[in-house]
């Protein structure tokens, strides 16, 4: 039987997001020694120069040789892609995700193009990597295609752990906030705590963290308790680790 495992992710990493992004990586931190995926955004918002930002990539190569894990979120984040053409595409895509599903309606043309430039500047750092999640998981029939393509081996949906090697779907739910209303912060915090119960005996469980939950005291101190919590009853692995843990494990997609 395989072991129960945690994957604790760190979403929207980038130079501009830094000071939030340290503020939720010293709260895991602290509570244990934990094992975490850093989704960065190369060109998070338009913004370049990655590359030219040395404390940034000296921060994220010593989190590296702690043993985290880089993967690619996106290029820019932001939904750049033609309007869309039915009204609950433009729901999901304008309202539901603020227009941050970078891949929600790209071709494949498109999504190669900025896979392979997002890879090759994350790369060019000398930072390895294995995984792509797409921003706000939102990710069109192009991007998929291109995914298979890539050479990457993973990839994830909101509920699961996408094998692209062998084409197959690990399943993974992930218990992440909204933290952008009073409304959808008390909706979160007790969301969090009903999945936490509700995937008690799933095997693999993920947590997303994101830098704006970083500006609310109440989620802050519940993301503590839950990665505590859940860092003392199971494995907490980078996203790689679990892929290899539970690759032998799986169902068709
Ligand atoms: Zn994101």
């Amino acid at each position: 039987m395989l072991k129960r495992t945690l994957c604790i992710t760190l979403h929207d990493v980038a130079p501009s997001t830094w000071p939030e992004c340290r503020q939720l990586l010293g709260l895991i931190d602290s509570c244990g020694d934990l094992r975490v995926t850093l989704l960065v955004v190369p060109e998070y918002h338009g913004r370049t120069g990655i590359d030219r930002d040395t404390a940034f990539r000296h921060t994220i190569d010593t989190r590296l040789a702690r043993g985290d894990e880089v993967a690619l979120h996106g290029l820019r984040h932001r939904d750049e892609a033609a309007p869309s053409r039915s009204p609950a595409d433009w729901f999901r895509r304008r309202i539901l995700t603020a227009n941050e599903g970078e891949f929600a309606a790209l071709t494949r043309a498109e999504a190669t193009s900025r896979i392979e430039r997002g890879l090759e500047l994350l790369q060019g750092l000398g930072w390895p990597v294995r995984g792509f999640v797409a921003p706000a998981w939102l990710m069109s029939a192009g991007t998929r295609s291109a995914l298979q393509a890539s050479g990457l081996d993973y990839a994830t949906t909101h509920t699961a752990l996408l094998d692209l090697r062998g084409e197959l779907r690990i399943q993974a739910p992930c218990l992440t906030a909204s933290p952008h209303s009073p409304w959808r912060r008390a909706a979160s915090r007790f969301w969090l705590e009903r999945y936490a119960m509700l995937t008690k005996s799933t095997p693999l469980v993920r947590l997303g963290l994101h830098p704006a939950d970083a500006h609310h005291a109440g989620l802050v101190a519940q993301w503590k308790d839950l990665i505590a919590r859940l860092g003392t009853t199971r494995d907490a692995l980078t996203k790689s680790q679990a892929l290899d843990r539970f690759a032998v494990r799986t169902m068709p997609k």
